[in-house]
């Protein structure tokens, strides 16, 4: 399943309120356009209500006008023109109702309808016979009747009118608001769409762009070579995500990088000093030879000064004998070691040297592993060496011994003062020694003992105070295990 990433979010997010600005100026459009087209619609409705209603007020004073020519002639000659103006009455009457969609003006228009059929019941049923008879009294009665009639219609049209024009006023004012209002919206959206789209721009940017230039910094700056840089990033978390790997990259590069010189240094030394070891090896023991006949055959101050010299190049063999172990490789375990045996053995041989003085050494467990005796001997007198060096006179060494999961663990406990922060990281490194008189080369050359037999020599963690190392060993022999692995040749 995919997630929506947090600039897609954003992205979607900004633009989605960009199509809700246009939407809403879109809606407003149409809903104010509909709203001034009603308002022009209702408007001409009732312009042409006024017209009718003028023209209606015209043709009743026609109406009213052939009355008065039929009283004037005195005889029915003008009927036919009354008749016609009568019509035109009823029809605009009728027009009239159409545009009437209103009770009030309905019903104005029905009084005007009433009161014309009045003047002209009037006229037809009064006037008309009056006048042929000839009585003038009875003529100017219904004349005057007939009079108060048309005013009373002229001012029903009136007021129609007004009503009429009062509609139009509300209606254009209607339409003004309406377009005002759709003007208002319009223009707000117009002025609000830029903003946001530069506020979403620039968060975007912000977000994205200023990230991408940091991480493009920072990579230039690792190409020079620069690999203690740290790419800082503050955006996009994906962004930020990447500069954290970006970062742990080159962290992880340079770390790489030097082990890589301490291993192509730690070599390099290594094969000068297997090289000097060799050269030294045979005049060393030819002076030393040479020491320790002279000291037999001198005495007093002499003997003394040729016991330094003989020390010395006892020392001096040492180192060298150390140097040729690390360079030399070992050939396949070819027996069985009991490693108990061995620990007992090495421990007893340091008590009578006198380099346990005033220490309590024990040692507990069984375990047992394939290798060469004479090169685990070194490793354990190395440990068990250094173990009573650190606790001196009263304190305690602890050799422990167990196997399982096929392999034989092997550690040295002591009460001394624990591992020097000098040393940490540094012990197995040859020449590395917190010693005035040590070489620096036990442990090195320990541990490489160890791995010889497929094996390991490390720092493990004491329980209270003082130092302890491990050296595991597997307790089948390489052959053995590479084909329980089921992977190598016979
Ligand atoms: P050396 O004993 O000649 O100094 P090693 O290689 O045996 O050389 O030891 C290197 C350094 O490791 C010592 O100088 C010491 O600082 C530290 N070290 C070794 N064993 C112990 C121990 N049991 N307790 C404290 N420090 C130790």
């Amino acid at each position: 399943m995919m997630h929506a990433t947090g600039t897609a979010k954003r992205l979607a997010l900004g633009l989605g309120a960009l199509v809700l600005l246009l939407a809403i100026a879109s809606a407003a459009a149409i809903i104010g356009s509909a709203r001034i087209h009603r308002g022009i619609a209702e408007t001409m409705r009732r312009e042409e209500g006024v017209r009718l209603s003028l023209e209606l007020a015209s043709a009743v004073r026609d109406q009213y006008a052939h009355q008065a020519h039929t009283i004037i002639i005195g005889d029915g000659s003008h009927l036919g023109f009354y008749a016609e103006s009568r019509d035109t009455v009823l029809r605009l009457t009728r027009a009239l109702r159409q545009a009437a969609d209103r009770p009030e003006e309905r019903s104005l228009v029905d009084r005007i309808e009433a009161e014309s059929g009045r003047l002209d019941r009037i006229f037809r049923d009064s006037i008309v016979p009056a006048v042929l008879r000839g009585e003038r009294q009875s003529v100017q009665e219904e004349h005057g009747r007939a009079q108060l009639v048309v005013t009373h219609i002229q001012d029903l049209t009136q007021e129609l009118v007004s009503r009429f024009e009062a509609q139009i006023a509300q209606a254009r004012a209607g339409a003004d608001q309406a377009e005002r209002r759709t003007l208002a919206v319009l223009v707000a959206i117009l002025v609000a769409a830029p903003l946001v789209a530069a506020a979403v721009s620039l968060a975007i940017g912000r977000s994205i762009a200023v990230p991408v230039a940091q991480l493009q910094a920072g990579a230039a700056r690792i190409a020079e070579g620069d690999l203690d840089t740290r790419i800082e990033v503050r955006g996009a978390p994906e962004l930020v995500s990447l500069a954290r790997r970006w970062n742990e990259m080159t962290a992880a590069v340079r770390d790489h990088q030097e082990q890589l010189v301490r291993s192509e240094k730690l070599a390099g030394i290594g094969r000068l000093a297997a090289g000097v070891a060799h050269e030294i090896n045979n005049p060393l023991g030819v002076i030393l030879g040479y020491a320790k006949l002279l000291r037999k055959k001198a005495d007093g101050a002499l003997a003394e000064d040729l016991a330094v010299v003989e020390e010395e190049a006892l020392r001096a063999k040492h180192i060298v004998d150390g140097l040729l172990d690390l360079s030399r490789p070992l050939p396949p375990p070819s027996e069985q070691v009991d490693l108990r045996a061995l620990a007992e053995d090495v421990v007893a041989r340091l008590r009578e040297a006198r380099l346990l003085e005033g220490v309590s050494a024990e040692v507990e467990g069984e375990a047992s592993a394939p290798g060469h005796a004479e090169k685990l001997r070194q490793v354990l007198v190395n440990l068990v060496r250094n173990a009573g060096e650190a606790s001196g006179p009263g304190g305690r060494v602890a050799v422990r011994l167990r196997e399982r999961d096929g392999v034989a663990e092997l550690t040295v406990r002591d009460s001394g003062p624990g591992i020097p922060a000098a040393a940490r990281g540094k012990m197995f490194e040859p020449f590395f020694t917190t010693k005035p008189r040590g070489t620096g080369l036990g442990l090195a050359v320990s541990r490489a003992i160890a791995r010889a037999h497929g094996g390991e020599l490390a720092v493990a963690a004491a329980a209270e105070g003082g130092a302890c190392f491990a050296l595991t060993l597997p307790t089948a022999p390489a052959a053995a295990r590479r084909r329980a692995a089921g992977g190598a040749k016979p």
